[in-house]
């Protein structure tokens, strides 16, 4: 499973990416930045359109750029991601994954019938832009079912080599009405065991037991702002325990590091506990923000390469017990790491 570390191109610090940075995370294969930043800055879109979104933003090649419509964004204006605009962009500035110019999500508070309404906006979408690298959107809703059948009975979707499934976090943020986890797992398994050949790409997984959950989906790939926004809010992401708060940045309701886990974090292998420790990732300003954000992320990747380990090796279900603590989501793990035995 791939981790996609988001962007954000206003502040594009710390520069995970750059062989040259202080905090270079070698293992980082993909990033993620979103249209609407570059449709709100005309600049920013014309540089990336002349020289391709990797020179235009300092990112090597071998670092993949996904694409986000920024749907969402534009939504929060009142509009919509204008099309004609982004399948320009996406054709000069050559991103390596994009998916489709628009999608409509459905909100939990949604009726039935509203949810259907974005359903069938947003399969016109995937149909028509059914061709080249767009990446077709389904979304986790009471509607899934339908999207699945949609899929199956379109040929020139069901030949597309990636899906990517949005609409997870609405529900994880526990909205109104929003699905029980087991019912939006179950969907996602859903579509996992429908679409076998697909690598499937899940929208928005935030912290490291999330990243259990969508590794035990098969999940191919997930994409993460959370290390950034974690990092602003002066908190930091530790293995297996979820998220502890080491800078003073606002009333939280985040536990402090017990004397355990601050030995733990002195033990830290991350280029910015290494060459700023503890104290590091206390600090405000840019540099905190940069010391916690790059802790956040190799954190994530490294959750991530020893899930992995673990799967591959046969390992994973011991492992685990030990390794997982107070998450919301252990429940759910242990429902799907049953079911990953059975498999078997
Ligand atoms: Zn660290």
């Amino acid at each position: 499973m791939e981790i996609v570390a988001g962007l954000n191109l206003t502040s594009i610090k710390p520069r995970v990416w750059d062989e040259s940075s202080d905090y270079y995370l070698p293992q980082l294969g993909a990033v993620m930045v979103s249209y609407a930043e570059f449709h709100q800055s005309p600049t920013r879109r014309d540089r990336a359109m002349e020289k391709g979104l990797h020179e235009s933003l300092g990112i090597p090649d071998h670092v993949k750029i996904y694409l986000d419509n920024g749907a969402f964004r534009f939504s929060r204006a009142g509009g919509e991601v204008p099309r004609d605009a982004y399948k320009e962009f996406v054709e000069e500035a050559k991103p390596d994954w994009h998916v489709i110019p628009q999608d409509y999500i459905p909100t939990p508070d949604m009726s039935d019938y509203m949810q259907n309404k974005c359903l069938e906006k947003t399969m016109a979408v995937n149909q028509e832009f059914s061709y080249d690298g767009y990446v077709p959107i389904l979304h986790v809703s009471r509607r899934l079912k339908k999207y699945i059948r949609l899929f199956n009975e379109d040929e020139k979707l069901r030949e597309k080599p990636n899906f990517a499934i949005g609409g997870i976090v609405p529900n994880l943020l526990r909205a109104s009405k929003a699905m029980s986890y087991e019912k939006i797992l179950n969907s996602i398994y859903k579509v996992r065991e429908t679409f076998a050949e697909q690598a499937l790409h899940l929208f928005g997984v935030g912290g490291t037991s999330t990243l259990h959950v969508a590794a035990l989906l098969g999940m191919d790939s997930v994409d993460s702002v959370g290390w950034r926004n974690r990092a602003a809010r002066g908190l930091i992401q530790m293995p297996g325990i979820g998220d502890r708060s080491i800078a003073d940045l606002g009333n939280w309701k985040v536990r402090e590091p017990n004397t355990e886990e601050l030995k733990l974090l002195a033990d830290c292998q991350c280029p910015a506990c290494q060459e700023h420790g503890i104290e590091g990732l206390k600090k405000d300003r840019t540099i905190g923000f940069c010391n916690r954000a790059t802790h956040n992320l190799w954190i994530l990747l490294e959750e991530n390469r020893l899930i992995q380990k673990h799967l591959k090796d046969g390992t994973y279900a011991k492992w685990y017990k030990n390794h997982l603590h107070n998450t919301i989501y252990r429940p759910l793990i242990d429902k799907l790491v049953e079911k990953h035995l059975k498999q078997k």
